[in-house]
Formats: structure tokens, C-alpha cells, sequence
């Protein structure tokens, strides 16, 4: 089939889903109404692979079938096609302005990276229906969500029940499974959901050891959505949220049967484990991709909002945007690391190792992924300080009248007078604001703040992990090395 049109993507949502939102069970989430503006804009996302000036970018003729796919499941190997695909999740980054966190982009990467990681561990037969999964995602086009986290119950005590998802009978055509999942990103609008690792899984524990990936109307599944933010507002004056609110939900299995062909990991310790330790590091280039854009339109939005309130001329606002600048630089250097160090993992994998070994002169020793420490550090910090940053260059203009009183002759002409900037308008002032409000302070824009700060999962567990790992000692070896020198 290849590469969907808009309207096929709407289609394939008709899909009787069990979504329950605001109190309603919602099977046709196509004629919910707070979700047409995010579907809308995922859909322009489809109709953008379709027109000439772009498909070059954003798509490529499928190994399998010669159709026409998504370059998002480009196997980039050498540098030139790490360059395509990095191009294209930028290009398709920016259609969205790095606000939607989880379009399925995300998850083209992770599948990918699950495929070379199982085969790199000698995985071949979870390797296999894997990569049968990632070619069936590229030649129908679909999106997928993912819940990868263990969710919120009683941690009251070590015995309390583990209500996470887990196999309650093996079968010999699959298991059947029930628990929970969170959070999945975009799940309302998605077609298929992954359950797979984040955090590793201990001995004992080879129920919860499942890596798997089903249609979101798979019977017993259902979708406990958080209620929506596009809530009949208009785009004036919620110009993101009418855009791009991707949903979030709980993902609920009461007894889902997951046959075997959909079944990748089912208690093999090392597999699950090892999907996230040894991907290739297409995730890391998208996620760095998607957090670099997202960095330069909040800069850029500090920037408009500065200039218009006159603020640059302080050298405080000139400090702290130069410094975004500063940080959007780094970012845009660390994108470029991911290539490098994505592509050097490919080739120790084809060369039988499963580590970059660095000399320790021209490169560090321990090669682990520059990407991925700043998805834990550096993009939650810098993204935190560009939204305080622009929070202040609006200060309190954003807590302002809406489009509608605008419109209103009485208000408009009081607008009009006291509510203006140098060289810009009253409408054109109000309208700054307001996508810095959207951006800052409506529901919307403070679920994006708190997606940054976890996005890539709990900051202390993440940091825990980087303290166990092998850099950690070469650091401290340093000063063994010192005081031997004296
Ligand atoms: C807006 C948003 C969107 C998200 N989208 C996605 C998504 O699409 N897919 C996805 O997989 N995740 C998603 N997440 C989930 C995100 O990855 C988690 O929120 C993240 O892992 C951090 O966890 P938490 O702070 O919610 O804390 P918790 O889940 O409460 O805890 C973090 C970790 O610590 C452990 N923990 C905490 N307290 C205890 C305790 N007392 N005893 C034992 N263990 C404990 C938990 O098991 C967990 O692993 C999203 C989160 C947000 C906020």
C-alpha cells in the first residue's frame, strides 16, 4: 500500500476502539470533537508526503514491496542515508514545531532500534517478527503509541500486587495478558500500541517480560484517556492547543490475547533487556531531532515576544537569549553526534562487537550515546529555562482579553489604544501573546513542560543508571592517574 493520504489515515482511526474520555466511551474517535484539530494536523502530516516539493525528503521505495513508504523506516546505514533520514524526521519535526512529541516518527526509530539491538544480542527469531512488525508499520503507514512504564498503584509494601501488564495463560498459537501501561502518548489517535522495556526486568519477574504489539482495537484493550485541552476555544486564542494536544492515556488489558507473530520478547530476560541497551540509535537521532526543534521555536518565540515588549534592549533578556541561542547550537551539535555515533554502532554490530570501543585519545574509551544523555539532562533543563525565559519576556501582557472582546467595538477601541507595541498592532500584539500563553501557562502548554522534564522517563532512575555504567569509573580513574603523577 505505502504511504497514506490524510483522509485514508482518518479512515483507518474507524476502527470501533474501546477510548473512554471526559466520561464517554468513544468508538469513533473521528467524530469526537476536541480530537479533530490534532487528527487534523497529523493528517496534514500524511498529505505533506504526497506533495512533490517534500517527497523526495519524506519518502523512499520500499525494500519489500518497491512502493512508496515513509522514509521514517529508511534502515540508514552510511552516512549519506543517515543524513536522509535525519532530514526527513527534521522536516517532519518542523511541519509540527517539535510539539508533538510522539508522532509516530518516534517509534519508527524505536522499532528500527529494537530490530538491530535483538539481532546484535543473537536474538534472530524475536530479530525476525520484530522486523515482520516494522514491515508492516512502513507499508501501511500507520502510527503507533507506546507504553513502556509500569503504572502509579499500591507502593505501600514490596508484597503489594505488580499491576503492570503480564501473561495470565500461555497458549500455543500466544499469551493472553492483563495489567496496565502508561503513559502512551497519543494513543487516541494512533492505530497500534508497543508494550516493551524501559526500565530492565530482574530474575523472577519473566510474566511482566513482554514485548509486543497490537492494534488499538484489539478486543479487551481499553484506552483511559486524559481529558482533552481543545475544548471549543478558538485557534486565535489557543493557537497549540487546537493543533497539536496529541492526547495522552492509560492503557488498560483485561485478558488481550497477543498471538505469536505479534509476540517479540515473551520472558527472555536478555532479549528485554537488551532491546534498550543495544539499539542502533535511530531513536536518539529522532528524539534529538524533535528536542532541537523544539528548543529553536521557543527561542524563537522569547525572541518575538522580547523584541515586541522592547525587553531586548535589556541586557538581561539579550543574556538569556543569547544564551538559548547558546543552547540551540549544542543541540544542533549533539544531532550531528547521534549520526556519528549511530553510524559507529552499526559497524561494530556488522563486525561481530557489541560496543564502540573509542582509543581514549582522539575519542573517549566508553562510546555510550551523547544523544541519549542529553534526552536525560540537557533537553529537560534547556527546554525548562527557554519556557521561564519567555514566560518573563511576556510577563504579565499575556493575561489577556480574548479575540472575542477584540472584536467588540468597545473593547477593540480601548485595545487599540492602550495595547499596543512599536510597529505592531493591537491584533497583532494580543495574537503574540496569546501563542506565548498557549505555549506557557493554558493546560496545554504546561503538560508539554512536564512531558519535557519526563520525557525520556524518571530523571533519578535515569541518573542512577548513568552512575552505574562504565564512564563513571574511566572519570574516576583520573584521579588515581593525578595523584600517581606528582
Ligand atoms: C505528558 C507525558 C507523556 C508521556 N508519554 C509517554 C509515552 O508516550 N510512553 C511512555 O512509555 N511513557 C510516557 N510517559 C511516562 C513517562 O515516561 C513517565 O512519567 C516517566 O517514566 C516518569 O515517571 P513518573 O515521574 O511518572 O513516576 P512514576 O511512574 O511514579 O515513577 C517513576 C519510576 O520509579 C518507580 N517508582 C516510583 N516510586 C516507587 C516506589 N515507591 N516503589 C517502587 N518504585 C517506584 C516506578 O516504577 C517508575 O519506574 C509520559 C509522561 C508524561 C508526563
Amino acid at each position: 500500500m505505502g504511504i497514506k493520504t490524510g483522509k485514508e489515515y482518518k479512515e483507518s482511526l474507524r476502527d470501533n476502539r474501546q477510548l473512554f474520555v471526559d466520561g464517554k466511551l468513544v468508538t469513533d474517535v473521528t467524530e469526537y470533537g476536541p480530537m479533530q484539530g490534532v487528527i487534523n494536523t497529523i493528517s496534514g502530516v500524511y498529505d505533506q508526503q504526497h506533495d512533490s516539493a517534500y517527497k523526495d525528503i519524506l519518502t523512499f521505495a520500499s525494500p519489500a514491496t518497491g512502493d512508496v513508504v515513509s522514509k521514517t523506516y529508511l534502515e540508514a546505514k552510511t552516512e549519506g542515508e543517515l543524513g536522509q533520514l535525519s532530514a526527513c524526521y527534521h522536516l517532519r519535526t518542523k511541519t509540527t514545531f517539535g510539539l508533538m512529541g510522539r508522532l509516530t516518527d518516534f517509534m519508527s526509530a524505536f522499532l528500527m532500534d529494537q530490530v538491530c539491538a535483538l539481532r546484535a544480542i543473537g536474538k534472530t527469531e524475536a530479530a525476525d517478527k520484530a522486523q515482520a512488525i516494522v514491515d508492516n508499520c512502513r507499508e501501511n503507514d500507520l502510527q503507533v503509541t507506546h507504553a513502556l512504564i509500569d503504572p502509579q498503584t499500591d507502593r505501600s509494601k514490596d508484597d503489594a500486587p505488580n499491576e503492570a501488564v503480564r501473561v495470565v495463560e500461555r497458549r500455543d498459537d500466544g499469551v493472553v495478558v492483563s495489567g496496565c501501561r502508561m503513559l502512551s502518548t497519543l494513543a487516541p489517535v494512533a492505530n497500534e500500541c508497543y508494550i516493551g522495556p524501559y526500565f530492565p526486568r530482574k530474575p523472577g519477574e519473566e510474566d511482566f517480560v513482554l514485548a509486543f504489539q497490537l492494534p488499538m482495537n484489539a478486543p479487551g484493550l481499553s484506552i483511559l484517556a486524559r481529558q482533552t485541552y481543545d475544548n471549543g476555544q478558538n485557534a486565535f486564542d489557543r493557537p497549540l492547543t487546537t493543533r497539536f494536544d496529541e492526547g495522552d492515556a492509560i492503557l488498560v488489558f483485561d485478558n488481550v490475547f497477543v498471538p505469536n507473530e505479534r509476540l517479540i520478547v515473551n520472558g527472555d530476560l536478555e532479549a528485554y533487556n537488551g532491546i534498550m541497551q543495544y539499539g542502533a540509535g535511530y531513536t536518539g537521532i529522532q528524539a534529538c531531532t524533535r528536542s532541537t526543534m523544539k528548543l529553536r521555536f521557543l527561542t524563537g518565540m522569547a525572541t518575538a515576544v522580547a523584541r515586541m515588549n522592547q525587553r531586548d534592549k535589556t541586557p538581561r533578556f539579550q543574556a538569556a537569549i543569547g544564551e538559548l541561542v547558546g543552547w540551540v547550537n549544542v543541540a544542533e551539535g549533539i544531532r550531528t553526534a547521534t549520526l556519528v555515533d549511530t553510524q559507529k554502532r552499526i559497524q561494530a554490530y556488522s563486525e561481530g562487537k557489541k560496543a564502540v570501543v573509542g582509543d581514549g585519545v582522539s575519542e573517549p574509551v566508553f562510546q555510550t550515546a551523547s544523544g541519549y544523555a542529553a534526552l536525560n539532562f540537557l533537553f529537560p533543563l534547556v527546554n525548562t529555562k527557554a519556557v521561564d525565559v519567555l514566560r518573563l519576556a511576556a510577563g504579565s501582557g499575556s493575561l489577556a482579553p480574548t479575540e472575542a472582546d477584540y472584536n467588540r467595538d468597545d473593547v477593540g477601541s480601548m485595545m487599540d489604544r492602550y495595547l499596543v507595541a512599536q510597529g505592531v498592532d493591537s491584533k497583532g500584539r494580543l495574537q503574540l501573546l496569546k501563542l506565548a500563553w498557549d505555549m506557557t501557562g493554558t493546560e496545554f502548554g504546561s503538560r508539554q513542560g512536564l512531558y519535557e522534564r519526563l520525557y525520556s522517563g524518571d530523571p533519578e532512575r535515569n541518573a542512577m543508571n548513568w552512575f552505574k555504567g562504565p564512564s563513571t569509573n574511566d572519570c574516576e580513574s583520573m584521579i588515581a592517574s593525578f595523584f600517581s603523577e606528582q
